[in-house]
């Protein structure tokens, strides 16, 4: 943590600024407490000028990934090469957790971007883990259907709204798949689309309780948290990013177990770190052993998000790298 602000302070404008400001300097984070007294990261920071929050100059940037705000308004975050490969190694671990098998194929559901987009980012990350990946990129449902349907995947990906239109099709007409694939993973957080306990129920009707859910955020590198196969929360991805869960009114942090606005830093990020990003989304976070046997991670669940429902219904459906 002490690492991750140092870096920030010494090689960003924004957080050198801001911390001047304030009279903070990275040699006083000595422990947790400190680092939940540093001052928030908020959408509008990173709207109003990204570039003052690089810490790594423009020749260094692979990609930045435009994400649109409930407003309407985009604002962009920046990659460098190590920064994806880091994103692909954490999908691959995921694959990995959830039991990919050599060579087993896998419906990558997402709609189509360029290179280095999600879809992308999901190909390169599956073929590490060793599967054959088949991208279902095309917009209409019954194309895609008819595709996964042929394709007869061990496992499908995609994003949580584009698996619960999926399913609402495919309640309708009964399931097509035949033996269920043994995963589904529905990927969620990139945009302010929330998961809710019915969509996944419908998603779940469908497919069986094969569900993963998997929740990340652009701002800190895709990859926050994933659940495993007792599905009672999502474990944490702890290398990458810090969470933390606070009061959304004063910003102090809540207790474990209890619910409140979760706050995320990016530990690995090298291009563009963001410290104590505020995400908008409400969860709570537990360190109690998980039943699958990992007693050291801590897991999260989301439940809602502070945006309001006429907010949610204006929401943006894609994101897209520039
Ligand atoms: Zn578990």
């Amino acid at each position: 943590m002490k690492q991750v602000t140092g870096y920030a302070y010494e090689q960003s404008s924004f957080y050198g600024d801001l911390f001047r400001a304030e009279g903070i300097t990275p040699d006083t984070i000595n422990d947790l407490n400190a680092f939940s007294k540093l001052p928030f990261t908020r959408a509008e920071d990173i709207l109003k000028n990204p570039n003052l929050l690089l810490c790594v100059s423009h020749a260094e940037v692979l990609r930045g990934y435009t994400v649109e705000m409930l407003n309407g308004q985009m604002k962009q975050i920046f990659f460098a090469q190590d920064d994806l490969e880091n994103v692909i190694n954490a999908i691959s671990s995921v694959l990995d957790s959830i039991g990919i098998t050599a060579n087993g194929d896998l419906a990558v559901v997402f709609p189509q971007e360029y290179e280095w987009g999600i879809p992308d980012l999901m190909r390169r990350a599956a073929t590490k883990s060793g599967g054959r990946v088949t991208l279902v990129e095309e917009p209409d449902l019954d194309k895609q259907i008819g595709k996964i349907e042929a394709l007869r995947p061990e496992m499908i990906v995609g994003s949580a709204q584009q698996l619960f239109f999926l399913s609402m099709v495919l309640q309708k007409r009964g399931n097509p798949f035949g033996a269920h694939p043994k995963a589904v993973i529905a990927c969620h957080g990139c945009v302010p689309y929330l998961f809710t306990e019915k969509a996944k129920a419908a998603v779940e009707r469908v497919f069986g309780r094969v569900l993963f859910e998997h929740f990340g955020v652009t701002e800190t590198g895709f990859n926050v948290g994933v659940d495993c196969r007792v599905h009672d929360g999502l474990h944490l991805n702890e290398a990458d990013v810090y969470a933390e869960v606070v009061d959304p009114e004063t910003g102090e942090p809540i207790p474990p177990e209890e619910r409140g606005e979760l706050v995320l830093t990016s530990l690995s990020q090298r291009a563009m770190p963001i410290l104590r990003y505020r995400t908008g989304y409400i969860s709570s976070i537990t360190d109690e052993p998980c039943r699958c046997g990992d007693s050291l991670t801590r897991r999260l669940k989301i439940f809602d998000t502070l945006a309001t429902e006429e907010e949610l219904l204006n929401r943006p459906l894609v994101f897209h790298p520039f």
